[in-house]
């Protein structure tokens, strides 16, 4: 035999070799997630039958006669100076004061109304745990501390702790406890020094004689200081200690945004305090981020559970195409100045040197503003604060160490200059807008190129499975233009919002409802300002994409390229989408980079092209992979389509002057070769529809549709979603209702 003969074998071997490996990874991983499904489909049944067994054992109707509603009312009035209470406020008391262990989900800001007793009775029936979970509103971070202070108040002697990692928000609640003849301590490590720590100990072991009422510390202090601890037993021991209070409770849970691992130790408070309740306050957390937060802090004496409503009706949710920087700065800039003259906003950034250079950009164009990030020093933070808070400065341009706990109710405005790494993030970051209830805007700018850099940061971290999860919700969120944007983010937390009506109805609740009331709202007549928009199926497209990369990993795993692991081609989307473009030029199909960027990101989102992670000495580089599963489908059958690679299909409205049919047919009559694939990626017919010309932002064609399901990725919507950019317009349709 020859060698020449032999060469092809080994070649043909090698390639099989490297398919086969390919299908293992594939395999493996899909053994991965159909184990970890099954351990959370077993833990979260094992849940349901505790919160069933619990349901049992708890139906108190908190909003019932208790004896000490007589002294709480007058407490209410002689120290609070209020007559009555805010939503949720008296039930979440009633609850503490019961000594069961309380959650209370209560956002900051919801504005002034508050639902009718109907519509929250109606709210309430589509929950679970309906017999604890109560819908209300909560308008300003300070009722928070009231939940606390009065039941603390209410007993002649004895010590709340406060856990909150917010120094100067507790600096704060100490001078004002103070002034009202309260005798309260705090301790901070940048605040208390030896001697104050020793003294205030003294005051901790003897309630009763020290008179100490409230004491604020840092989940630090209580982490690494035993001291403390032993000080709080001796306390507890002479029955002195009535509840803990866990402010910012959400940072207990590991997967969320603001984790802290100092709150993790707090689960020893329940060990070495077996008695005392805990109340866990925060202003926002989905149910996964409860369930984890009462896991973590072992809340385990039959927990009352109050969630106030998320829907923030005075904020208009829009997502805008991220054009170049420069454009970008002039776009916020002119916002800014024309839309918000001199009313205060934010602009969250994803990192220091965004912020900086953001800041610089807007400065440059006249917006009064500087970057507020972990960076600059603590002087220069606090003269800045002050001086937004007082009007002097309009925006602070920060990181997301900027926020929490700031009290300023009249913010008019939140841009994102660049998308939160989860919706959970994005949506307590907006909602720092209009807390006053009056009407206030929410802007995310977004790029397909934003989520792959979120995508780097997401795999750093501890928990890459859960940030990616959370960043897809991100990605799906930008990338819809077929559900209202405020129901999207209610959804995250198992909500859904009352009948549509004042704004939602006038079109102001988010870009998509204002799209689809624009729409409806044009008469026919005005045809001149339409245009036209053609749909296609792009599900050849999509599977002609999947090929291209497929093939491309393909021949350089053949090559015997190896460091780049499941993704060895090292394909970026950009190359991606270049090699997509050039492919289809050569076809005379000129679907813009634009649409093409989003098609692959859709993908992306539908786990239909994966995310393999290059860690380089300065940066996280993303490769784009085909799923294995579907890489063997697509190259072993050439005429595989979206639906025998059980793919959704996918279609696209574009703007006839683009059609690519048009262009092949026309090439077509000058006998041109190269056209044959993009040709016969093009339906035999594609549907004409006429519609309104938008500012040249975005297309919108369809009024908001029904939902028929939600994933679980995100809390998205599944079904229809499209993909909308200048002149382009992506929609996927599911085939299997999953
Ligand atoms: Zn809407």
């Amino acid at each position: 035999m020859e060698p020449s003969d032999v060469d092809p074998s080994i070649a043909a071997l090698e390639r099989s070799l490297a398919l086969n490996r390919a299908r293992q990874r594939d395999l493996r991983d899909e053994e991965a997630e159909i184990c970890s499904q099954l351990q959370e489909l077993r833990s979260s049944a094992k849940q349901a039958a505790k919160d069933a067994a619990e349901a049992h054992h708890v139906l108190v109707d908190w909003t019932g006669t208790f004896e000490w509603d007589a002294t709480v009312a007058d407490l209410l009035k002689s120290r609070f100076g209020h007559d009555s209470f805010r939503p949720l406020q008296r039930e979440v008391i009633n609850a503490t004061l019961s000594r069961r262990d309380t959650f209370a989900i209560l956002p900051t800001g919801s504005g002034k109304s508050v639902k009718s007793a109907t519509q929250t009775h109606a709210l309430s029936l589509r929950l679970p745990h309906t017999a604890r979970v109560l819908i209300g509103e909560l308008q300003r971070f300070s009722p928070m501390q009231l939940l606390f202070q009065l039941p603390g108040l209410l007993s002649p002697s004895g010590l709340t702790v406060v856990v909150s990692p917010l120094v100067s928000l507790m600096v704060d609640q100490v001078a004002s406890l103070s002034q009202r003849g309260v005798r309260c301590a705090l301790l901070a490590a940048d605040l208390t020094d030896r001697t104050q720590s020793t003294e205030v100990h003294h005051q901790i072991e003897d309630p009763a004689t020290s008179g100490l009422r409230f004491l604020y510390v840092t989940p630090e202090r209580i982490a690494k200081s035993k001291m403390l601890v032993s000080k709080l037993q001796k306390a507890y021991h002479g029955k002195m200690l009535l509840r803990f209070a866990i402010d910012e409770a959400h940072c207990a849970c590991a997967q969320g945004h603001d984790f802290r691992p100092d709150y993790l130790s707090l689960g020893t408070l329940r060990t070495t305090f077996p008695e005392v309740p805990i109340l866990a306050l925060t202003a926002t957390a989905s149910e996964s981020v409860r369930a984890d937060v009462e896991r973590s802090l072992q809340m385990d004496h039959l927990s009352a559970r109050f969630r106030g409503h998320f829907d923030r009706p005075n904020i208009k949710y829009s997502v805008r195409k991220k054009l170049d920087e420069a454009a970008l700065l002039d776009e916020m800039a002119a916002l800014a100045l024309r839309d918000f003259p001199s009313q205060a906003g934010i602009v969250y950034t994803l990192s220091r040197a965004d912020a900086e250079k953001v800041a610089d950009g807007l400065q440059r164009r006249g917006v009064r503003c500087a970057p507020y990030h972990a960076g600059v020093d603590a002087l220069s933070r606090q003269s800045m604060q002050a001086a937004w808070q007082s009007g002097r400065m309009q925006i602070v341009v920060a990181t997301i160490a900027f926020g929490m706990g700031i009290d300023k109710p009249d913010v008019r405005f939140v841009f994102h200059h660049s998308m939160s790494k989860s919706l959970e993030a994005y949506y307590q970051e907006s909602g720092r807008a209009g807390r006053d209830g009056k009407p206030a805007e929410a802007i995310a700018w977004w790029s397909p190129s934003d989520f792959y850099r979120l995508a780097s940061l997401a795999c750093d971290t501890s928990d890459r499975a859960a940030a990616w999860r959370a960043l897809v919700g991100s990605g799906r969120f930008c990338e819809m233009r077929h559900c209202c944007r405020r129901e999207c983010l209610a959804s995250l937390f198992g909500q859904s919002l009352p009948a549509r009506v004042g704004a939602v109805s006038l079109g102001q609740c988010c870009d998509v409802c204002a799209a689809a009331s624009a729409e409806a709202a044009a008469p026919s007549a005005s045809i001149a300002h339409r245009s036209t928009l053609e749909e296609m199926d792009v599900s050849p497209l999509a599977i002609d994409a999947l090929r291209c990369l497929a093939e491309l990993n393909d021949a350089a795993a053949a090559e015997g390229v190896t460091d780049g692991g499941a993704a060895p081609a090292k394909l970026t989307a950009l190359k991606l989408v270049e090699k997509l473009a050039s492919r289809l030029r050569h076809a005379d199909a000129k679907l813009s980079r634009e649409a093409l960027e989003h098609l692959v990101l859709r993908l992306v989102l539908a786990d239909a092209i994966r995310v393999h992670f290059a860690f380089t000495a300065y940066s996280i580089l993303t490769y784009l992979f085909t799923r294995p599963s579907l890489a063997s489908a697509v190259l072993g059958d050439p005429g595989a389509t979206a639906h025998s690679a059980g793919l959704h299909a996918l279609a696209c409205s574009l703007p006839s002057t683009l059609l690519p049919m048009a262009k092949a047919a026309k090439a077509n009559k000058g006998g041109g070769k190269r056209k044959a694939a993009a040709a016969s990626d093009v339906p035999p017919q594609s549907r004409k529809r006429v519609l309104p010309e938008s500012d040249g932002s975005d297309f919108e064609v369809e009024q908001p549709m029904k939902q028929t399901g939600r994933d679980a990725a995100g809390g998205m919507p599944a079904g229809r979603g499209r993909i909308a950019s200048a002149g382009v317009e992506v929609v996927i349709i599911d085939d299997d209702e999953e």
